[in-house]
């Protein structure tokens, strides 16, 4: 028996002395211990790594992918500056001024690759992590596509909007044949300045956002001003269905199709927008179709004019040759055509034409009111 123990008691030694060294090597591999992400909406997501091997860690990466609609799946990697030694704690901030910001309940996809100076490599596996506006307590209502989140108000002031988003889905259908394809979520703040809060570039004019890419939307409204409300979310909605129906990697519609549609979504054109283009008709002031196919003015004045005539294109075209052509309008533009081009193969006029006609329509429209804006009566009077 003692002889068999002592066998025993051996062959466990011989045992230890041929796995020690591989356990010894075991602790030298590299290893990462600890990988972690937080977010600081909406300025950065802070990422850090610990990892330790038996020789010096020589090289670390993150790689990061922002979830988001792109043609082509689209890798960030950041290299992280460290002192070269054999346990390293690492950390590395994504600053949200150095990417344009990303929107509240936008997500990433990160993992780190992390090398040693004997070449081991390590990789942790995908992680995602979401980047929201944790400032408040947000509640939310789906229904359909659409999903809306809020803070401020009761749950009837959630679902009267609701209602109002699904008209407005419903017009633009109706109007257009367009509608939503990939879901769409809308955060309501309770003000402009909430909102702007939440934006790395908030502009003073902010009321209400899209951000098309990632199918979020923002506004800020207060229960109070409700109506004001339902009407932006006209807009912005139609402008996130309005990308989704016609993104392409080669071109985007022209901006008065795009605005256009947004303010026919939002209802009657406003009595202050009327006025502008009463005015620019009686004055000769109309802006042509070309020059509103670029972004538009920076000048209120210019601007709201621009706004105005968009609005009125998007009624000729829609009243005279109907919703079907629309649609045939918006996939002629999700093929990456020209705007020339598009409007040649879907109405048989190009963009002079459609000046030309469009003109002679809100020319008449407008006869009456502009009228008023000449009458030599009112001019005398220091109108
Ligand atoms: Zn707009």
């Amino acid at each position: 028996m003692i002889r068999k123990a002592r066998l025993i008691a051996l062959v466990f030694c011989l045992f230890l002395v041929i796995l020690t060294p591989s356990l010894v090597q075991a602790q030298g591999e590299l290893t990462i211990l600890n990988s972690s992400a937080e977010a600081e909406f909406p300025f950065q997501l802070n990422f850090n790594l610990s990892a330790r091997s038996n020789v010096n860690i020589t090289d670390i990466r993150l790689c990061y992918t922002v979830d988001r609609t792109s043609f082509a799946q689209v890798t960030s990697e950041a290299y992280i500056e460290f002192t070269p030694s054999t346990t390293v704690d690492a950390s590395w901030a994504l600053e949200m001024v150095k990417i344009g910001g990303l929107p509240p309940g936008s997500s990433l996809e990160y993992w780190w690759t992390v090398e040693d100076a004997s070449g081991n490599k390590a990789e942790t596996a995908p992680v995602r992590v979401q980047f929201d506006d944790i400032r408040y307590s947000w509640r939310s209502l789906t229904q359909g596509k659409v999903t809306i989140y809020w803070y401020n108000g009761d749950d009837s002031f959630a679902r009267e909007l609701m209602v109002a988003t699904q008209q407005a889905l419903g017009r633009l259908a109706e109007d257009t044949g367009a509608y939503l394809e990939k879901p769409a979520k809308l955060y309501i703040y309770a003000s402009a300045n909430d909102l702007k809060g939440g934006m790395i570039y908030p502009q003073e004019w902010t009321g209400g956002v899209a951000f098309t890419r990632y199918g979020t939307m923002a506004i800020g409204i207060a229960p109070s001003d409700i109506n004001w409300g339902k009407t932006a979310i006209a807009h912005e909605l139609t402008h996130l269905v309005i990308n989704q129906m016609t993104l392409n990697p080669y071109n985007s519609p022209p901006t008065w199709l795009d605005e256009g549609l947004a303010m026919h979504t939002e209802g009657a054109l406003g009595p202050e927008f009327a006025t502008y283009l009463s005015r620019a008709i009686a004055e000769d002031g109309l802006i042509s179709v070309q020059s509103l196919s670029s972004p538009f003015s920076a000048y209120a004045e210019e601007a709201y004019l621009a706004y105005a005539q968009s609005y009125s294109l998007v009624e000729f075209l829609i009243t005279n040759y109907g919703q079907s052509k629309m649609l045939e309008l918006l996939n002629t533009f999700r093929q990456g055509s020209g705007y020339d081009a598009a409007l040649q193969t879907v109405y048989g006029f190009d963009m002079d034409g459609l000046d030309r006609l469009w003109r002679d329509y809100v020319g008449k429209k407008y006869q009456s009111a502009a009228a008023k804006w000449m009458h030599p009566a009112l001019a005398t009077a220091g109108f």
